[in-house]
């Protein structure tokens, strides 16, 4: 399903022209037009999800053996040192598109990127603490 006033559906659609590395019925993968990295990439499903929690277990399977499909190609063509995978979910967690997909961000020794996060340093108290509420 699609959604008309979503823009990754029609890139993956094909209605709005993209950067296309791999495309097959399910998926199209794009250069990414603000890239961290040389190459940085996006799995877009073709059919409309917001986010992880949306999108069917099925097709997040198949996403995923997309981007590795992905990944390993832009590795080999690029001769990049490592590679990010990264996926967004809501404004809070720095998602910015509401369709889902996943970034595949090629990495070089000394390309200057930061992705990561700042660790904490919780005590071990407050880690079981956090493991409580998580399991109830
Ligand atoms: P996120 O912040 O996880 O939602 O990622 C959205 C990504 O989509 C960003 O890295 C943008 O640079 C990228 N992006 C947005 N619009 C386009 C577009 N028209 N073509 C290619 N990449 C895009
Ligand atoms: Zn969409």
């Amino acid at each position: 399903m699609k959604n008309d006033n979503c823009i990754f559906c029609k890139i993956a659609n094909g209605e709005i022209p993209s950067r296309t590395v791999y495309e097959d019925d399910s998926f199209r993968v794009i250069l990414d037009n603000g890239p961290a990295t040389k190459g940085h990439a996006l799995v877009l499903p073709k059919d409309h999800y917001a986010d992880l929690f949306e999108i069917p277990e099925d097709v997040a399977a198949a996403a995923i053996v997309t981007a590795k499909k992905a990944a390993a190609l832009l590795k080999e063509k690029l001769h990049a040192d490592g590679l990010n995978i990264v996926q967004n979910n809501g404004e809070a967690a720095g998602q910015t598109v509401p369709h889902f997909h996943i970034h595949i961000i090629p990495r070089y020794v000394d390309d200057g990127q930061l992705i990561g996060w700042k660790p904490g340093s919780p005590s071990a108290e407050e880690l079981d603490g956090v493991l409580d509420e998580i399991r109830g």
